[in-house]
């Protein structure tokens, strides 16, 4: 069925020129707070905001696989809550897209080499196709800042879903090459789970932030 818990689906939607193909979703929103000391270089780093306690189990499966992949820096922000605005009373889950906007105006920190990932183990969704809430292991804005990943209908390979999302933010679009991580997740998100890493046209294409 299609809202089973079965039913996966990994999805992207794309921002400003950079039309994806599969959903084009909100429009990116530009509000860079004032960037800590720290990140104001051009440090690759991927900011994880842990949503609503995720189990360690599913934190370190994150952040190890993006740096198994990823030449960056890994770093935890705390734990917070997740926003109640983005709370889908009929199915009772999260609307991705608003956790992508609230994502970018709370914790964007106004540098083009540093990434925020949302990590939770609530179950997300948005509209996509033709279903107007539809069940996703995760979303990205293709070559913007924030994207989010749930463990909900992934318990095991969430660290995939992360590198694959990760991938979107960098600029990477769905690849038809069979195998790679940026392969569709065409509703079972089995090619994105099952993959064999970044294939050669994905990898030169990402450039110095892969390993
Ligand atoms: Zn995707
Ligand atoms: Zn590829």
């Amino acid at each position: 069925m299609m809202f089973s818990r079965s039913f996966r689906g990994l999805l992207l939607i794309s921002s400003g020129l950079a039309m994806s193909g599969c959903h084009a979703g909100a429009p990116p929103i530009h509000q860079a707070k004032q960037a800590p000391r720290e990140v104001v270089n051009n440090q690759r780093v991927f900011l994880l905001v842990p949503i609503q306690n995720p189990r360690k189990q599913v934190r370190e499966d994150v952040e190890t696989s993006l740096r198994e992949f990823y030449f960056a820096e890994v770093r935890w922000l705390d734990n917070v809550d997740i926003p109640k605005s983005a709370f889908y009373q009929p199915r009772r889950r999260y609307r991705s897209e608003k956790l992508l906007r609230w994502l970018q105006a709370e914790f964007a920190q106004g540098s083009a080499t540093t990434k925020i990932m949302g990590v939770t183990e609530k179950d997300i969704s948005t509209t996509a196709h033709g279903v107007y809430d539809y069940g996703i292991m995760g979303q990205a804005t293709v070559g913007g800042t924030s994207c989010v990943v749930s463990s909900y209908r992934t318990k095991r390979r969430i660290g995939s879903v992360a590198v694959h999302e990760a991938g979107h933010t960098l600029g990477l679009e769905h690849c038809p090459n069979r195998g790679c991580v940026m392969r569709d997740g065409e509703g079972t998100g089995a090619d994105i789970v099952n993959h064999s890493g970044f294939c050669s046209k994905c990898r030169s294409a990402a450039g110095i932030w892969l390993r």
